[in-house]
């Protein structure tokens, strides 16, 4: 017992050197404890250890999880691909959606969000790879897409979120953080004031900090491998 704590320590000191090396200050990155396709009970358990913050790809899963904790006070995150008929269940339980690359998917999360909770915090996905098949708005319709976004009262724009393409060549993936780093600049440049980078997971968190990340999305190094038979 005591796994998940103990694998939250060495990934908040794997943030921690990732922040040191590059001159960055450590508390300017969170982490995002990615609970998808594992139970209730080891989000209580990484709970139990400090982890506030959660994230979930699937909406059924994720919204039966936030009932079955609705006794301890955590922050969801939406990070899944996000299909239309599925955006009320999304706008009415999460706190945060990191995944919006369409307008329409963000006009209905605006629509449906419920009076009584504060606006929902919303990433735009981009896609970084500029590969036909990834997911993600392409950057040059990132400025239309967020000003458009700005426009809905119930969201608020924090900032940009990628997937990046997975290889095995460090420069290459690099380029890849470092292209949503510059386009969050030119968006605030331009007036906006957006403070989240999304980005980086369990293999290459060390290189999405090096390039600017204040939230790294962590499932595998805190919850172990995952199977995804229930998907
Ligand atoms: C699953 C997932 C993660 C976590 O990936 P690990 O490699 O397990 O750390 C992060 N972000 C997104 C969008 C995911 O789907």
């Amino acid at each position: 017992m005591g796994t998940i704590k103990s694998a939250i320590q060495g990934v908040t000191e794997r943030i921690r050197q990732a922040a040191i090396t590059a001159g960055r200050d450590p508390e300017s990155i969170s982490l995002l404890a990615v609970s998808k396709t594992f139970p209730a009970e080891n989000v209580r358990e990484a709970w139990q250890a400090g982890q506030l913050a959660f994230g979930e790809n699937y909406v059924q899963e994720g919204v039966d999880k936030i009932a079955e904790l609705a006794d301890l006070p955590l922050h969801w995150h939406f990070i899944g691909p996000l299909q239309s008929n599925k955006t009320r269940p999304v706008a009415e339980n999460f706190d945060w959606v990191h995944s919006i690359e369409r307008l329409k998917i963000a006009e209905r999360l605006s629509a449906q969000r419920p009076a009584h909770l504060p606006p929902l915090q919303v990433c735009i996905q981009v896609n970084v790879s500029g590969e036909a098949s990834k997911s993600g708005c392409e950057f040059a319709g990132v400025p239309a897409l967020a000003a458009a976004i700005r426009q809905l009262p119930r969201l608020q724009l924090r900032g940009l979120m990628c997937i990046p393409e997975p290889t095995e060549d460090l420069q290459q993936l690099r380029g890849q953080f470092a292209a949503l780093r510059q386009c969050l600049q030119q968006l605030n440049q331009s007036g906006l004031q957006l403070d989240t980078l999304s980005m980086g997971m369990s293999a290459d968190m060390e290189v999405a900090i090096a390039e600017g990340a204040t939230m790294v999305r962590v499932g595998t190094a805190i919850f172990g491998a995952r199977s995804y038979a229930r998907h």
